[in-house]
């Protein structure tokens, strides 16, 4: 029988993902996210991607950019830093690109952190800054998360032809740029990485959770932060991505109606609790 193309995870499979800290756990193994994120423009971008990493169970998250008061006071468990990704310290795993703008030091952040040899988490101004040459010649894992209109601009088509294919557009932006792709939207899709040498034909997988509840502003922002976290854990970016999906959805069904991307980060914990 030939495997399916299409998986939906349930609660138990993401109950078997999730990281549980052990007596020898230390913050270190538990995952270091580095977030860059956040512009004078978007400054609130920075404090919930950090709010979704700090929720996705990071053992510490390192924050850098010009958001460092906005995140402080937010978040006073996070360490913060004004210099650039590549004097950030040791993380396990990045997440770039909220609220990031698209001016000289964005794109300085994102080349340091496409430069580290750790998985990467890609998403909004770093998507449209990205260079695809920069993300094939990566050897550490890549995952983008697009919205319908990022993956367009990737792909070089119409917001309405990949609404129209998802799931073939999906797949092609995995192929093409050799990355995990999780294609955000009222369902979301997680197109893993081709193996190196395959063929690009492993399943996708559907994320079950979604409601319309999630769209609104800012919540993109938490989905990074939390799927950072997960890759910082070690999940493979692939099992990342569709856990993180799982819990936002969770949590933005858990939260107060009508939520807002802060009372989704804060249903979190709620939402991790139902699963495990
Ligand atoms: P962004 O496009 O970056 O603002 O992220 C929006 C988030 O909300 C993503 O996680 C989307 O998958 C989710 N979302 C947006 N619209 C819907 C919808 N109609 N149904 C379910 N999830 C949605
Ligand atoms: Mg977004």
């Amino acid at each position: 029988p030939t495997a399916p193309d299409v998986q939906a995870p349930q609660h138990a499979d993401v109950d078997g993902l999730l990281p549980r800290p052990t007596a020898e756990s230390d913050k270190y193994r538990r995952g270091v996210v580095g977030v860059a994120a956040g512009s004078a423009r978007y400054p609130g971008a920075a404090v919930l991607a950090v709010a979704g990493a700090l929720r996705g169970g990071a053992g510490a998250v390192r924050y850098v950019g010009t958001g460092t008061d906005a995140v402080v006071r937010a978040f006073p468990e996070a360490l913060v830093s004004a210099d650039g990704p590549a004097r950030a310290g040791r993380v396990q795993a990045w997440v770039v690109g909220p609220g990031l703008g698209d001016g000289p030091q964005a794109r300085t952040a994102l080349d340091e952190v496409l430069a580290a040899d750790v998985p990467v988490l890609v998403d909004a101004d770093g998507l449209r800054l990205l260079d695809p040459d920069a993300v094939r010649a990566r050897t550490a894992p890549t995952l983008l998360t697009p919205h319908a209109g990022e993956a367009a601009a990737l792909l070089g088509t119409a917001r309405e032809e990949v609404e129209a294919r998802r799931l073939a557009s999906v797949r092609e932006l995995a192929v093409r740029l050799r990355a995990t792709v999780l294609l955000k939207g009222s369902t979301t899709l997680v197109a893993p990485a081709p193996a190196p040498g395959g063929d690009g034909a492993s399943p996708v997988r559907v994320n079950p959770t979604g409601t319309g509840w999630l769209a609104t502003a800012g919540s993109g922002d938490v989905l990074s932060g939390l799927t950072g976290a997960l890759l910082a854990a070690g999940l493979a970016a692939p099992e990342a991505a569709s856990a993180g999906a799982y819990l936002h959805g969770l949590a933005a069904r858990l939260a107060a109606r009508p939520p807002t991307a802060s009372t989704v980060a804060e249903a979190l914990p709620e939402a991790w609790h139902s699963v495990t």
